[in-house]
């Protein structure tokens, strides 16, 4: 595994992860299926031998924002707020108030999504399965302590009410070689790394995932972003705490309390793309 500093967001770095020449041959003209299998191999046995990977993760910090509290617990009410709310701001006000009042505005459905959502849990059963068969390996420098799916995780923050919910596809404890735990933040999607630097959504919802997960474990984190499109280069990125509060994730909390109190849809606030979104057919602001 190639491991490349990019950039700074939201308070943490960025680190591209590219696959070696042997993988990148091996996945050459596979089918979906097999392409997938093939990445949670190639990412399992980087996670647990990369030099430079291992060096990263000794870095990690812990990730502390004061008006962020953990919730009531791994279960906690299904109505509260969803982390993904983040995802549509980045894109979109307008499309953020459509998620936050989605009793009113519910949303259209998208073929294509039931098909990735199952494309995105067949990776992390692979993931698993390479993690439970290549853990022993003796040159691993990392041994994975603990597998978790689609925990819910309840944030608390200043001035709303009602929880946050985040739910990464997998949450892993890490014992790297020195002794050292982390906890390693999956979320996998189809969506190309490159769009996800431009966009910077996903981003901020994996912060927060990271700092739930701190919150509960006490254990300083790092975020994993898979895509799941072979043409994705690179295929995933990790995302390393700096143990600095990140003022502009704070305001786009500050920015979602605000549009749960508004009764009409604000202004898109941004150029947008409209033709892939869910409120296509609600929307008086679509291109
Ligand atoms: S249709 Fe366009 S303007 Fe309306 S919510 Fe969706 S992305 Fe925003």
């Amino acid at each position: 595994m190639y491991v490349k500093k990019l950039d700074e967001f939201y308070g943490v770095t960025v680190y591209a992860l590219y696959p070696n020449q042997f993988m990148l041959e091996g996945s050459r003209g596979l089918g979906r299926q097999s392409y997938v299998s093939s990445l949670a191999k190639w990412l399992v046995m980087g996670i647990l031998s990369s030099q430079s990977l291992f060096k990263i993760l000794t870095l990690s910090r812990l990730l502390l924002l004061p008006e962020i509290k953990y919730g009531s617990g791994l279960k906690g009410p299904t109505s509260s707020l969803s982390a993904r709310t983040l995802d549509d701001l980045a894109l979109c006000r307008a499309r953020a108030f459509y998620t936050i009042h989605k009793e009113v505005f519910s949303p259209r459905e998208v073929l294509d999504m039931e098909e990735s959502k199952k494309l995105g849990k067949d990776f992390v059963s692979s993931l698993k399965h390479e993690f439970s068969t290549q853990s022993n390996l003796n040159k691993a420098l990392n041994t994975i302590m603990l597998f978790r799916e689609e925990e819910r995780y309840q944030l608390l923050y200043e001035g709303l009410s009602g929880y946050i919910t985040c739910k990464p596809d997998a949450t892993l404890i890490l014992m790297l070689r020195n002794g050292l735990l982390r906890v390693l933040v999956v979320e996998v999607a189809e969506t190309d790394v490159i769009a996800v630097l431009s966009s910077k959504h996903i981003i901020p919802r994996l912060v927060l995932y990271m700092s739930a997960i701190y919150l509960h474990y006490g254990i300083p984190p790092a975020g994993l972003y898979v895509s799941l499109s072979p043409a994705s280069e690179p295929p995933a990125l990790l995302f390393l705490p700096r143990g600095r509060v990140s003022k502009r994730l704070i305001s786009m909390l500050e920015e979602v309390k605000n549009l749960i109190k508004l009764e009409r849809p604000p202004l898109p606030g941004k150029k947008i793309t409209c033709s892939h979104c869910v409120y296509l057919h609600k929307c008086q602001y679509r291109e």
